[in-house]
Order: structure tokens, then C-alpha cells, then sequence
């Protein structure tokens, strides 16, 4: 039988596991790998973490080598190899190498992973020397190299998404000033705005000048040429030494539309659940393509590591006659910045209510681990559930340890379409240093189950009724008094049960505490004795993150 010839464009995430797995797949087949920059295999996702000395050699970011993949795969990978045309015909790509002539490469199958350009918006000044996107090895020795040479000592970082925050922080810990400007009332759009709020003052309290609500309108060389002047949409400007753009990423579907391969409305290449093109000899993956997403079933990009990698392993299984199928994406994403770890996974608010879910949500401020063993710290936790079923949509939490564990467990469940029963009756592990006999998964989804079976009528700050309902507020004096809440009644939990006859029968009562634990073995006491209580969901925790007045931090 004629060997099987599969050339794959884009030698990093996509490419590099698709052309891995293929071999180990078939050890017949031959595979290209072709790549237009001088490496392959290499680790985009440290970047900001080499140019923030935390990964001091260029090396550790470099994965893998040409000469490794021939040598375990035997994968032809040619570096320095642009492919600049596909011939779908003739089944042929053309290629452009740095070194020597152009020439055709003949394919069976073709696997397209080029992966996304950084945006860089038609601004005056975006070309001047000093401004970078970060997306290979050599823009983060070039921001290397300019920070070395120029002495910076300020840079502006425009874009609050994940690259943007970790370039922030990275270049705050080399001792550089940084003014990060973000289009967006918040940073890390993906996040509901209260979830957000921890990270806005840990970035402020860094000492960063974070601007929202703020667009780059121009670049110019200072008076003095020595440095640059950044003007915003505001009027105002400021002179730094450095610009980096992290305003996102537009999918390289170059190649692919211009051999008529279907594009969708962004720009991304189309593909069906078995990663193929409106060729069937074509495939593509990673951040190239559009995806659905397992809970809408809308088109949508989601520019990750992750799905790139699964992708590229999925296509060598079809190419290899293996029935499988791509499952779609349901946004699970993490960032650690400026000592906080920042996560999501599934439906924000906003997605939500754009696709009229019926939905509900509950916040718990638990431990990462029992507060007896010594450490532990607060993870603030936002459980978004269909309440027609309690089916998990969405999960957010920030906080400085145990997040991205929590957040990974109910990202499998919403994969697995669990509900909140699910959660509330997970078998997770314990011991103190870990977490706790009830762990922040089990605790969101108690109190989500709790609310389900209507034992816990929730309500929410944003729907504090000052008119209509009392705030009852069962927190100790002490907290009452350095942390007071709107329109209250205050009666401590331990002296509830002698003092029913102050609170009103007719009236709906919004019970308050820390975090809602006292809350709700208040609201248990209550409804038994013929009150109409509910829960501030999150307690006085979350209304610190909601409300204006009472955050460290509201740049904009
Ligand atoms: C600074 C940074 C930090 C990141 N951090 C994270 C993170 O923490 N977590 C996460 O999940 N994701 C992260 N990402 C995103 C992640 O790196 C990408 O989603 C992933 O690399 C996409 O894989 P890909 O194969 O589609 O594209 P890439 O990995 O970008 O690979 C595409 C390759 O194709 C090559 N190429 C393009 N066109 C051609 C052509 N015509 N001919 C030959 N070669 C071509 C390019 O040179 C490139 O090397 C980060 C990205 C950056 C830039």
C-alpha cells in the first residue's frame, strides 16, 4: 500500500501533537511538519515568564528540536519553512524557505495549525521602534533586548486580557513602572465584573496605574527623542520607555482563504467536529479555527493552549481511520497575576442572559484548605447554574491558592453536564493541608442543591430592596461596626432565636453575614418560625466586590 503522505503548517501546539500522534498512530506514514519560524515546539505559554527572568534560558522554553523529532518520530521538521500557497488540485503546498528555492510539497493530508497574529490597530505611531506584540521566541528576546539597552524603567501594557496581566506583572517584578490600559470597564473580560474586583486591587495595590474604560489613541516619539508618548482616548498622555500590545489575536486564515477554504464571520477557518475543512483532505486546528461551544452550540474562537493540543491529537486519529470527534470548547481559562489566581470555566453572566438561560447564581467565600492548619486563605467562589434542571453553566474564583483546582473539577463537571446535586455529593480528596471534609466544590453546590430544592431562597446585592425587604445582618458587633451594611436590622446569630418578636412577619427579610454560613442557619430558623427569610448570597464578602464604595480599587 502507497504510504500516506501528511504535511502539517505550524510546527508549535496544534502541529507539533498532531504530527507526534500521528506517528504513533502509523509507522508508515510520512510526515512534514513545516514551520516559518526558527523553532518548533516551543512553550508561547512561558513567554511573559522569560522575559520576566522567572524562566532564565531560552532553552527551557524550546521543547522540542528538529533533530529530536526525526530521532524519536523520524518527522521530517523543517524550521524556516513558509508555506505561501495551497494547490488543492494538485494536492500540493508551496513552499518559501529562508535558505534556498521555493518549492512544491505534495500532500495526501494537509493539517493547517498557523495559529493567530497579535492585533496591531492601524493607530498613528503603532510602527514606531519600541512598540511589541508578544507571540514567538524572538518578540520576547527583542523585549528583552530593548529593556536591557533602553534601561526602561516605565512601560505601557495596553490590553487587560491573561498575556496582558502577566506581562504587567512580569515586568513589574524586573522593577519597571507599568500603566496598563484597558479598552473595557474591567479587566479580563471573559470574568463577571465582581469576580474581577480582587485582581483589580491586587493590581493596584502593586502599585501598577491601572486605566480602564481607556483606549490608546496615538504613539509619538517624545520632544527629547528619548522615549515614547502614549495618548489615551481621554486626552491624557504619558511618556514610557515601552509599549507592549496584548489586545488579542485574529486567526492566520490567510493561506487558507485564499484556496477557498470556508472562513467564518471572524475570520476562522470552518471545520466540522472531525477538524475537516470544506476539503475533506484538509484539516485545521488550534486558534485558527472556529469551534462550537458544548454549552450554546454558538460558533465561537477560543485562542488556548488546550484545545489546540487536543485538536492536533484528534486529526492524526481521523487521518488514521479512528471514529472520533471533537467535543467543543466551554471556555475554561486561568491567569496568576500580582499574587492572585484568576479562573472560569463554562457561561459568564453575560452569556447567559444573551442565550435567555433561566440561571442562578451563588457565591461562597470558603478556605482553600481547614482553617486550623496554618495558611489558609480565601477562595472566592461563583457557582451560575439552569435552574430548570441545576444544571452546572459556569464557574468563576479568585483567590491566592487552591483555585485552579476547584475551577478544573467543575469544568470536568460541566463537560459531564453535572448539576449541582453532582457537586454537592463530588467525592473529593481531603486532608488539612488540602482542603476541607466539605470542599469549596462541595460547598457551592450545597448551597446551589439548597436553593434548588427551595430550603435556601437566594437574593443578591444587586437586588438589595431597601423598601421593601430588611436587611438582617447576624454578624457579630464587632464585624457590624467596622464593616456596616446598607438599610440593616442587626440582631448577632447567637441572639436570634430570643429576639424573633423585633423582626416583622410581613415583611421579606435579606439575611446577612460573612461570607453566609450564619446566614443560613438563620434563614433555617426563621422559616420555621413563619418568616419570609432569604440569603444574601456571598454575605458581606461578596458585597465588598460589588460595591464601589467599598473596593480598595476602582480604576476608570
Ligand atoms: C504570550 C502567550 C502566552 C500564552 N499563554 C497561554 C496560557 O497560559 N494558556 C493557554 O491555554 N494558552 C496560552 N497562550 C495561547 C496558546 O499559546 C495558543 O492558543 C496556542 O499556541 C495555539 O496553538 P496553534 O498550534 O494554533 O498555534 P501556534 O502555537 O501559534 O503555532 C502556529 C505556528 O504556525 C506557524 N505558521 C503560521 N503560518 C505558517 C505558514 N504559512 N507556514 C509555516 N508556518 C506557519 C507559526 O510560525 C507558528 O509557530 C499563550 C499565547 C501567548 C502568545
Amino acid at each position: 500500500m502507497k504510504k500516506q503522505t501528511t504535511v502539517i503548517v505550524g510546527g508549535v501546539a496544534g502541529g507539533a501533537s498532531c504530527a507526534a500522534r500521528l506517528r504513533r498512530n502509523d509507522e508508515n506514514a510520512n510526515i512534514t511538519v513545516l514551520e516559518r519560524g526558527p523553532h518548533v515546539s516551543f512553550a508561547n505559554c512561558g513567554l511573559p515568564y522569560f522575559i520576566g527572568g522567572i524562566i532564565e534560558k531560552e532553552e527551557d522554553l524550546l521543547l522540542a528540536s528538529p533533530e529530536f523529532f526525526k530521532r524519536r518520530f523520524d518527522i521530517d521538521v523543517r524550521t524556516g519553512h513558509d508555506v505561501i500557497a495551497i494547490n488543492r488540485e494538485a494536492r500540493t503546498v508551496r513552499v518559501k524557505p529562508v535558505v534556498g528555492d521555493e518549492y512544491d510539497q505534495a500532500y495526501d493530508h494537509l493539517v493547517l495549525s498557523p495559529g493567530a497574529q497579535p492585533i496591531r490597530p492601524p493607530l498613528p505611531g503603532i510602527d514606531l521602534p519600541g512598540i511589541f506584540s508578544l507571540r514567538t521566541v524572538p518578540d520576547s528576546k527583542q523585549i528583552k533586548q530593548w529593556i536591557a539597552e533602553h534601561g526602561v524603567k516605565h512601560a505601557v501594557v495596553v490590553g487587560g486580557g491573561f498575556i496582558g496581566l502577566e506581562m504587567a506583572e512580569n515586568l513589574h517584578i524586573l522593577g519597571i513602572g507599568v500603566t496598563l490600559v484597558e479598552r473595557r470597564a474591567q479587566v479580563m473580560a471573559a470574568i463577571d465584573p465582581e469576580m474581577v474586583q480582587p485582581m483589580t486591587n491586587a493590581i493596584c495595590a502593586a502599585g501598577v496605574d491601572l486605566r480602564t474604560r481607556t483606549e490608546v489613541s496615538r504613539f509619538d516619539r517624545s520632544t527629547d527623542q528619548k522615549s515614547l508618548e502614549v495618548t489615551f482616548s481621554d486626552g491624557q498622555t504619558v511618556r514610557t520607555d515601552m509599549v507592549i500590545l496584548a489586545i488579542g489575536v485574529r486567526p492566520d486564515s490567510g493561506l487558507a482563504e485564499d484556496c477557498g477554504l470556508a472562513i467564518g464571520p471572524r475570520g476562522h477557518i470552518v471545520v466540522d467536529s472531525r477538524m475537516t475543512t470544506n476539503d475533506p483532505n484538509i484539516f485545521a486546528v488550534g486558534d485558527v479555527v472556529e469551534v462550537t461551544c458544548a454549552l450554546t452550540n454558538q460558533r465561537t474562537g477560543l485562542p488556548l493552549a488546550g484545545p489546540a493540543n487536543r485538536q492536533g491529537r484528534l486529526v492524526a486519529d481521523i487521518i488514521t481511520g479512528k471514529r472520533r470527534g471533537f467535543r467543543g470548547v466551554q471556555g475554561t481559562a486561568i491567569c496568576g497575576a500580582f499574587g492572585l489566581t484568576l479562573a472560569t470555566t463554562g457561561l459568564n453572566e453575560r452569556a447567559l442572559r444573551n442565550m435567555k438561560i433561566p440561571y442562578e447564581v451563588v457565591y461562597a467565600h470558603p478556605r482553600n484548605h481547614v482553617g486550623y492548619y496554618p495558611g489558609a486563605q480565601t477562595i472566592n467562589m461563583k457557582l451560575l447554574y439552569d435552574t430548570t434542571n441545576g444544571r452546572v453553566m459556569g464557574a468563576q474564583a479568585v483567590g491566592a491558592d487552591g483555585v485552579e483546582r476547584r475551577i478544573d473539577v467543575i469544568a470536568m463537571a460541566i463537560q459531564m453536564k453535572a448539576s449541582v446535586f453532582d457537586l454537592e455529593e463530588a467525592e473529593l480528596c481531603y486532608a488539612p493541608q488540602y482542603g476541607a471534609a466539605k470542599d469549596p466544590v462541595n460547598l457551592v453546590g450545597m448551597v446551589a442543591a439548597n436553593a434548588m430544592r427551595g430550603d435556601l431562597p437566594i437574593t443578591h446585592w444587586s437586588d438589595i430592596g431597601c423598601q421593601t425587604a430588611l436587611v438582617l445582618d447576624v454578624r457579630t458587633a464587632e464585624e457590624v461596626k467596622s464593616d456596616p451594611m446598607p438599610c440593616g436590622k442587626h440582631i448577632p446569630i447567637d441572639e436570634l432565636r430570643a429576639r424573633l418578636g423585633e423582626l416583622p412577619q410581613d415583611k421579606a427579610i435579606q439575611v446577612v453575614c460573612g461570607v453566609g454560613i450564619r446566614a443560613y442557619n438563620a434563614i433555617c430558623l426563621l422559616r420555621q418560625h413563619g418568616y419570609q427569610a432569604s440569603l444574601l448570597s456571598g454575605g458581606v464578602s461578596t458585597w465588598m466586590h460589588f460595591n464601589p464604595a467599598a473596593r480598595a480599587c476602582s480604576p476608570g
